[in-house]
This record gives C-alpha cells, sequence and structure tokens, in this order.
C-alpha cells in the first residue's frame, strides 16, 4: 500500500454526506492539505441525496454488523457537533393489513433483531392493534387497518439539511478548502500518468479545463461515482425515490410535535413536520428508479437535476394517499408540494464500498454505494476513510471492498435485498407515463 503523508495533498469529489464527512474527519486526524471540490454553488448541494429535511436513524437490521455501527453513529449524534440535527422521536414500524408476505417477514426480521440486542430490547414495544398503536402515538387518528408491528424509542431522524450545512461550517474552520460550482467546483476527469509501477493518478480536472493536482483523489460523488470511475458502474447503480411534502398551518404543525418517524413497510413513510417550514415529508415505499444509458448499460443520474423536480409518479401519489388516510385521514387530500425524485448510489447487496480503485497504485479511493442507509451514519462514515489511510493491507473489512461486477441483471437488483418491496422501473418510462399525460 502506498502510504499517504499527512501534509500530501488529499482531494475529495462530492461535498454530500460522505465527502463532508471525510473532510471532517481527515482534518481532524491531522491531514492539512484538503480540497473538497463540488458541483453545485452551495451546500448543502441541490445533487446531494441528503439534502433534505429529514433521515430515518434506524439502529435494527437484519445484519447485527450495521446494528452495531448505528449505536456507534448514535453516541456521536448526541455529540455538540451534531447534536443540534438529531431527533429521537422512535421509530413506529409496521405492516399495513394489505402488505404482501415479504414486507411481513422483512418487518419480522427487523423487529427480531431489536429484541435480540440488549441495547435496544428495552426501547422497543409490540404493537398488536389500534389501541397499542394509538398509545405509542396519539396522533395517528387513522383506521390503521391490520396494522402491525413493533415502536422502536431508541430510534428516530436527523435534520439532514443541516447537518449538511453544520459540517461544512466545521470543516470550513479546520481549514478545508473548497471548490464549488459547476465551472470550478465541478470534476470532469480524474488525471492519469503512466509510472514505472502502473497508472497513478496525479489529480483532477475540472470543468473550467484547470488541473488540480494531489497524492490521493477520493470519490465521494454518490450516485455519480460511475461518471468518474466508469468500472464503478457495474457494481453501482443510480436509483431513485420519491419525495413528496405537505405544507401545514402552524397548528397544525405544532399539533404533531413529538410524532415519532411513522414507516409501513407497504406503503411508505412520513416523519414529524419541521417547525421553521411546516413542511411534512414523506416517502413512498417502492423499488425506485433507475436510469440505464442503452449503450453502456450503466444507470446515472440524469444530467440536469430538473428532470427529477416537480415529478411524484403516479403509483407513489397512491400510497402516499393511501398512508395518510390510514394514519392522518385529515391530511389525505391535501395538494403534495416540493415532490422530487431523490438519487442515491445502489449496490447489490447493499453494502458501501470504501476502498482503493484496483491498478491505480492506490492513488484514488472510491466511498460510495450508500444504498439509501448512509446518512444515519453520517457523524461516523468520514473515520472509515482515515481507517483506510491507515492500513498497510488495504480494506481490511470485505463488506467494503471493492465489488467485482457479477453477470449484469440490468440493475433490477433490488429485488435481491430483503428490504426492498417493488420492481425497479427505467426513469424513462415513467416520464413518459407522466409527459403523455400534461
Ligand atoms: C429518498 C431517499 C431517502 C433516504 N432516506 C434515508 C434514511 O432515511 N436514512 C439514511 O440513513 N439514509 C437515507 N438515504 C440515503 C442517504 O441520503 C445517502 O446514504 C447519503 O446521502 C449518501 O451520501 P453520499 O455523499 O455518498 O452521496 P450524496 O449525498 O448524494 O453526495 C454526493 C455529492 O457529490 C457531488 N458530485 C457528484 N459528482 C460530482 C462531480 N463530478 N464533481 C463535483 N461534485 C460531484 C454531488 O453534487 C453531491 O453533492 C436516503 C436517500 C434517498 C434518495
Amino acid at each position: 500500500m502506498m502510504a499517504i503523508s499527512k501534509q500530501d495533498r488529499i482531494i475529495i469529489v462530492g461535498a454530500g454526506a460522505f465527502g463532508l464527512s471525510t473532510a471532517l474527519h481527515l482534518s481532524q486526524n491531522g491531514y492539512s492539505d484538503i480540497t473538497v471540490f463540488e458541483q453545485d454553488d452551495e451546500i448543502p448541494s441541490m445533487y446531494s441525496a441528503a439534502n433534505d429535511l429529514n433521515k430515518i436513524i434506524r439502529a435494527e437490521y437484519e445484519d447485527p454488523f450495521y446494528t452495531d455501527l448505528t449505536i456507534e453513529a448514535t453516541e456521536a449524534w448526541k455529540t455538540p457537533l451534531f447534536r443540534p440535527y438529531y431527533h429521537r422521536v422512535g421509530f413506529l414500524h409496521c405492516v399495513s393489513e394489505k402488505a404482501e408476505p415479504k414486507a411481513v417477514d422483512t418487518l419480522n426480521r427487523f423487529r427480531a433483531s431489536a429484541e435480540a440486542d440488549p441495547r435496544l430490547a428495552k426501547h422497543v414495544v409490540p404493537l398488536n392493534s389500534r389501541e397499542d398503536i394509538q398509545d405509542a402515538s396519539w396522533q395517528l387518528t387513522g383506521s390503521l387497518p391490520g396494522w402491525k408491528g413493533y415502536f422502536n424509542r431508541y430510534d428516530g431522524y436527523m435534520h439532514s439539511a443541516d447537518a449538511l450545512r453544520g459540517v461544512h461550517r466545521a470543516t470550513q474552520a479546520q481549514g478545508v478548502k473548497f471548490f464549488l460550482g459547476k465551472i470550478s467546483g465541478a470534476v470532469e476527469a480524474v488525471v492519469y500518468e503512466q509510472t514505472p509501477n502502473g497508472k497513478k493518478s496525479k489529480g483532477i480536472r475540472t470543468k473550467d479545463g484547470k488541473f488540480h493536482a494531489a497524492a490521493l483523489v477520493i470519490i465521494a460523488a454518490g450516485a455519480a461515482a460511475a461518471k468518474l470511475i466508469p468500472e464503478v458502474g457495474q457494481s453501482v447503480v443510480a436509483k431513485s425515490w420519491s419525495v413528496a411534502h405537505v405544507h401545514l398551518t402552524d397548528e397544525e404543525t405544532s399539533a404533531l410535535r413529538g410524532i415519532p418517524v411513522v414507516y409501513a413497510r407497504d406503503l411508505g413513510f412520513f416523519f414529524e413536520p419541521d417547525p421553521k417550514t411546516n413542511l411534512l415529508k414523506l416517502c413512498p415505499m417502492g423499488g425506485g428508479f433507475i436510469n440505464t444509458d442503452k449503450d453502456t448499460g450503466v444507470s446515472l443520474p440524469p444530467e440536469s437535476r430538473s428532470a427529477s423536480l416537480d415529478f411524484l409518479p403516479e403509483v407513489d401519489e397512491a400510497k402516499l394517499r393511501e398512508l395518510l388516510r390510514q394514519t392522518l385521514p385529515w391530511l389525505a387530500d391535501r395538494p403534495f408540494v416540493r415532490r422530487s425524485l431523490c438519487w442515491f448510489a445502489d449496490t447489490s447487496d447493499s453494502d458501501f464500498i470504501v476502498d482503493y480503485v484496483p491498478d491505480t497504485s492506490d492513488s484514488v479511493v472510491v466511498f460510495s454505494g450508500d444504498s439509501g442507509h448512509g446518512f444515519k451514519m453520517f457523524p461516523i462514515v468520514g473515520k472509515w476513510i482515515v481507517d483506510l489511510l491507515a492500513s498497510s493491507t488495504g480494506q481490511s473489512n470485505a463488506r467494503w471492498r471493492w465489488k467485482t461486477p457479477k453477470p449484469k441483471s440490468g440493475g433490477d437488483w433490488g429485488a435481491d435485498v430483503s428490504w426492498r418491496i417493488g420492481n425497479t422501473t427505467e426513469f424513462r418510462d415513467i416520464k413518459r407515463a407522466r409527459d403523455h399525460k400534461l
């Protein structure tokens, strides 16, 4: 392994959750020359999957490895830099009466995992009836037909956009440099040279043609990683889920204060309304949408962000209406605002990738593959890069190694992951259906 010294220049591409946390941990660990490149003009970036009102933090996983990490992250969320964004309101996790067996099985596995872990079990309450649910959250006045599951008081949510803002400020205070914007912040390519020992990166080139030298380039570009490291496109698929909001009055926001994250595995979930904007955020459950290039077979986010805005596929809207009808019926017919598709980096096994890119003489690291569950770890993910750089034997955690591509399944591998319900659809197909209606 090529050792990086603490004075070497390190470039991080992407100021989303993984990039900012990496900048924070590297600077806290004595790395003194860090520059972050971000294609948007500001942070939080409109392209970041984490630029959102809130994200769930749920510690129970089917894989106890991720439970341990979430418990470690939870402790970090309680520290001064992160605690303003952390809201432990509990997680009400259920299925409704029409849930298919896969959703019920997954719920049961999550519940079993929570009940088997003594750190979580004491916070877990079974929910077997409407009364049980209303005991956990009196605000749920809907009929909750057939709802069953559990309530975990250990879990909750974070204000993710504000957390990105806070960590951006903290890294600036630590001396991390930032290049923002579609001209000087957008990275067009990693620049390589041939050395006697093989191919090696010497830095990056931005859209304005400028070259920036670095001893190490860390690609934390989320769903767009394959644009810079094409080989990663075989194992990371850009995928999106819908997000929508309901705009409440001050009184309505107030009435819903303290409500847990309410999650029906077969319908979707919503959060406590944000008191600053009076927005209640909702996400439908589903297999998501991919954007596969017919020639390369690789899925990348659409070039223009506007393609994903003002858009809620019909199938998702129907799920969210049903979710509200069953839980908060007085909101069921309200218009949805701030509707969009949010792009993340999905892998076939839901494991992240935290590793050197092969055949680059350890000059390029790829940090991607968040698989839609990475934000809860925001305070600690950057530490994994610190550990990688300190290791003389590379990535010691087999789960996070560079993935050798499996035979292509067209990106529709959500179905292999037990917690995904529904099929994946091509973005062009839902867009065509929408444009047809307009
Ligand atoms: C709808 C939805 C709901 C989610 N819910 C949860 C949840 O409840 N709990 C949870 O833990 N996680 C959740 N996630 C996942 C979470 O958002 C991600 O795990 C996290 O944002 C991943 O961070 P990242 O830095 O890899 O990618 P991002 O946050 O997307 O950041 C990537 C950044 O790289 C920049 N970039 C890309 N290419 C370039 C380039 N060439 N040059 C310069 N900059 C570039 C982008 O502009 C962007 O800012 C959800 C995701 C979605 C989409």
